[in-house]
């Protein structure tokens, strides 16, 4: 076993035992009680059930990544990477049509394997505790839209990007990052107006006290609010979210339709408030550039490990190719992917908090914004007491305890 695999099989073994050591710990963090401030929206019952939420996830989590893992090693150990490559190249089909198809079997067969988790989640544990809203009809429509999505998007993206790593040289992970930030810049916009239109409806919200009271605030706040959108977002679930997406004229705030069923319109503001704190205070133009930054880092390391023979040795190669140095160093990344993972939660978390204090102050209404979040957390199940090392690993969102405490301080 050489250094790559050392490295590649400690790493994929750590992240594993970090994540289980990680829901243990919140796990055991469940025995606290429900807390006073709380007894108006969860009952023993609802609070009971939220625990239990947890346990039957984490559980399941564990099935999933074992499963996950396990299927890598024996993959990895019994050469598999190595046949699929002989398999492809006996057709001689070049290295790009070959590295597209060696990656796209890699990941329909990883996809096809995990069909029946999905399935099992959906329809068994999101049913048994009251969300699932998905109809096996949906449920097939979307993962047929999402084969093609990935099929005619990824598969050009991965195309062009071996194409540059075989014909530019020592420039290719300058040319390649170039390529994926105008791919990132282009799907800002055809994201929220092309893609999740595929999966859902958006209506604008009608005229009335909501729309008004809506526009009223962004008016407020000088925020030239033209889109807000109701999503149909029971169409999968009963579980409610809001976000904000795009720039320029296709920026959007979408509301789920369970959100308006069960919030006020106070709440509904004190939401919106929120979303438009992100972009008033820039953090959607900074996650970009963080993600620009990034997928440079990536790439330059990655120009840089292509060459190793020693990480394909690793994986019993016979021949060295961009499109499985691309797979290998994906694994090899793992340890930098998990200490970005952690950085990139902390500063969201950061950007959550300052989001909330922008709504306390536009709104002049901690109330509301309060109200919205415990509600939100209470008909989601949300975890009221995850352990902190759980949190610096998982969370992008403080959890709700926090933020509650930081919002009844910042005085309006
Ligand atoms: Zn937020």
């Amino acid at each position: 076993m050489n250094l790559f695999a050392v490295i590649i099989l400690i790493a994929l073994v750590s992240e594993f035992a970090i994540n289980i050591l990680a829901d243990v710990l919140n796990l055991r963090k469940l025995k606290t009680d429900l807390p006073e401030s709380l007894a108006g929206y969860h009952d023993q019952n609802s609070y009971r059930k939220s625990q239990e939420y947890l346990r039957v996830n984490t559980r399941f989590g564990w099935l999933t990544s074992t499963f996950s893992l396990a299927l890598i090693l024996v993959f990895w150990f019994l050469g598999g990477f190595n046949v699929l490559d002989q398999i492809i190249r006996n057709y001689n089909l070049g290295p790009v049509s070959s590295g597209v198809l060696f990656i796209g079997i890699l990941v329909a067969g990883k996809a096809l394997i995990f069909l029946p988790f999905s399935i099992y989640d959906t329809f068994v544990i999101e049913e048994a505790f009251g969300f699932n809203k998905t109809s096996v009809k949906v449920f097939i429509t979307d993962t047929v839209k999402g084969i093609v999505l990935a099929v005619g998007i990824g598969g050009p993206l991965l195309a062009v990007i071996l194409l540059f790593f075989e014909r530019t040289g020592p420039y290719a992970w300058i040319v390649c990052w170039i390529t994926v930030v105008i791919f990132m810049l282009i799907m800002q916009f055809l994201v929220p107006s092309v893609i999740m239109p595929l999966f859902n409806t958006f209506e604008p919200i009608e005229e009335g006290d909501l729309k008004k009271s809506l526009m009223e605030y962004a008016a407020s706040i000088a925020f030239p609010l033209t889109h807000v959108f109701r999503m149909d977002g029971s169409k999968r679930s009963s579980k409610s979210n809001a976000f904000f997406t795009g720039f320029g004229k296709s920026k959007r705030i979408v509301l789920y339709d369970t959100l308006i069923e069960q919030h006020t319109v106070p709440e509904l503001v004190g939401v919106l408030a929120h979303e438009m704190g992100h972009f008033k205070l820039n953090h959607i133009k900074k996650n970009l550039v963080i993600a620009i930054l990034q997928s440079g880092f990536m790439f330059y390391i990655l120009s840089l490990c292509l060459s190793r023979k020693g990480l394909f040795d690793a994986f019993y190669m016979e021949h060295v190719s961009v499109y499985a140095g691309l797979v290998f160093f994906s694994m090899l990344f793992t340890p930098v992917d998990f200490f970005s993972h952690i950085l990139m939660n902390m500063y969201s978390r950061k950007n959550e908090y300052e989001a909330d204090r922008f709504a306390v102050i536009t709104t002049q209404d901690n109330r509301s914004i309060k109200e919205a979040l415990i509600k939100l957390s209470v008909n989601n199940l949300g975890n009221l007491f995850p352990h902190p090392f759980y949190v610096l690993l998982n969370y992008s969102h403080p959890p709700l305890m926090d933020r509650i405490y930081r919002i009844e301080k910042t005085i309006p």
